[in-house]
């Protein structure tokens, strides 16, 4: 098992029960469902196959429901449509079938919204247009500043635009509550703007008396400005490069990506990176050296995930992706040194300060006496999410009597977890846990593992205790 975690999406190249035993086996963590594409019968099948396997192959895969939000699209274009650098264009929200002198947007209030001057990037921003006028009702007309071709459905991202539209749409809305019946861990949010966004998606999932986790996707300006808010409102972060790369200039995504990783390992947010991580294995076996690259960056920066999108939804090997994506992060975590973080000062405002000192010393003293593993039980994943966030040498064996949450945790650097449900003394758990990852081989007699639990355990509190111990 690795530290990095794999996510990757299901589409039509991987929507086969087989094949995802076989992605599995490959070393697949979480299987992403994109709400942009899937519907919701597609994304049923996908969760219950995902339990299935769980249970026949004594998994803990997470499911991502990943939601669409505010995204803009063209409407339809005829066939071989160019525009060229120079021309003018206008942008209706009457809908239409487009050319190359007129094309529908799907975002009603863009001529109110959209000022003179503003850059307007179709399809991954391959062709660029810059706002000329607008006749604040239903046209905008817009300067080409890059050609090319003009084609249906492509997504269009305004990154100077103020978008009054709200983050989760109408049909955000309706795939939240069918994910959160059938039961996902985890939720993304796409074009996250501010920290009300999230707060605003934690309100309805409690609403619901679910527990699902969020995501914030960072792919618009407006997030990088508020980031450190998000980090810490949100359960965890994925760098969507794809948008970001569109939305602020490319050459500015390396430092983005660091930047926002360090952040979130401080604040023990999760990271993932995600878009085009393995391009260039969508038709071909192997990948290209710059994504062997790509990837082991990631793992020497100690994100907690790397994202398939198209390699495994539409791409040719689904499977083979994820196994040399996995050989990638294989060997760079092998040969590369681990260290610790350095710890953030604990919080004493932090009603979890007494569970952060104990999970930060407990890998502080793993560290320092060698032990092989940090084990805890835990019932909300709090402990996991911390211990995880110290980057430990040692292994992380993370116990709970709550399935969500052990498929939760599949996402967190580090984390393995284990199904336990036994409470009767604190030194009855230990003995027991210990014995459990002896026989999984991730320890053998002699080792040393250090311990944290609350006592007593029969009533599940506060984390209080440490304990260090060798294996018998
Ligand atoms: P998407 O998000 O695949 O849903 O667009 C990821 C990205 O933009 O990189
Ligand atoms: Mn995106």
């Amino acid at each position: 098992m690795n530290n990095t975690k794999i996510v990757a999406t299901i589409g039509p190249s991987s929507y086969d029960k087989a094949l995802l035993k076989e992605m599995f086996a490959a070393g697949l963590n979480v299987a992403r469902i994109n709400f942009s594409h899937s519907n919701h019968q597609e994304a049923k099948q996908i969760f219950d196959w995902v339990q299935e396997l769980n249970q026949e192959e004594d998994r803990n895969v997470a499911v991502l429901g990943d939601l669409q939000g505010p995204k803009l699209r063209l409407g339809n274009v005829e066939e071989n449509q160019k525009i060229k650098k120079g021309q003018e264009i206008t942008i209706t929200t009457d809908e239409c079938i487009g050319n190359s002198s007129r094309v529908y947007i799907t975002y009603p209030d863009f001529p109110k919204d959209v000022k003179v001057g503003d850059s307007i990037m179709l399809d991954d921003g391959k062709l660029i247009l810059r706002a000329e006028s607008t006749n604040e009702r239903n046209e905008v007309k817009a300067k080409v500043v890059q050609g090319g071709e003009l084609k249906s459905k492509k997504g269009v991202n305004l990154p100077n635009t103020k978008i009054s539209l709200p983050c989760l749409t109408p049909k955000d809305l309706a795939d939240l509550d069918f994910s959160l019946k059938i039961g996902v861990e985890w939720i993304g949010l796409s074009f996250v703007r501010n920290v009300e966004d999230i707060i605003e998606l934690q309100e309805i999932i409690k609403k619901n008396d679910s527990h699902a986790r969020v995501i914030a996707k960072i792919e618009k300006p407006e997030a990088i400005q508020q980031i450190d808010e998000i980090i810490m409102q949100s359960d965890a972060i994925m760098v969507a490069r794809g948008d970001l790369g569109v939305e602020v200039p490319m050459e500015r995504v390396p430092n983005l990506q660091k930047l926002i990783t360090r952040k979130c390992i401080k604040h023990s947010t999760p990271v993932i990176i995600a878009t085009q991580m393995m391009e260039s294995m969508m038709d071909s076996l192997s990948p290209s050296r710059s994504d062997v690259n790509d990837v082991a960056n990631a793992v020497h920066d100690r994100v907690d995930g790397v994202m398939l999108s198209g390699e495994t939804s539409v791409g040719k090997y689904p499977v083979g992706v994820i196994k040399a994506m996995n050989k990638v992060v294989k060997n760079v975590e092998n040969y590369a040194d681990l260290q610790m973080e350095e710890y953030a000062p604990i919080d004493k405002n932090n009603g979890r300060f007494l569970s952060d000192t104990i999970c930060f010393n407990a890998c502080k003293v793993a560290e320092q006496v060698g032990a092989k593993s940090v084990m805890t039980m835990t019932h909300s994943g709090y402990n996991a999410f911390k211990i995880s966030s110290f980057r430990p040498p040692s292994k992380i064996c993370i116990f709970t009597s709550n399935r969500t949450i052990l498929n939760t945790l599949s996402l967190l650097w580090g984390v393995r977890g284990y199904y336990y449900n036994d409470f009767v003394s604190t030194d009855v758990t230990i003995a027991d846990i210990t014995n459990v990852i002896k026989l999984k081989k991730v320890v053998k007699e002699g080792d040393f593992v250090v311990n944290i639990a609350s006592m007593p355990i029969t009533q599940k509190g506060m984390t209080n205790m440490m304990k260090i111990s060798r294996v018998k």
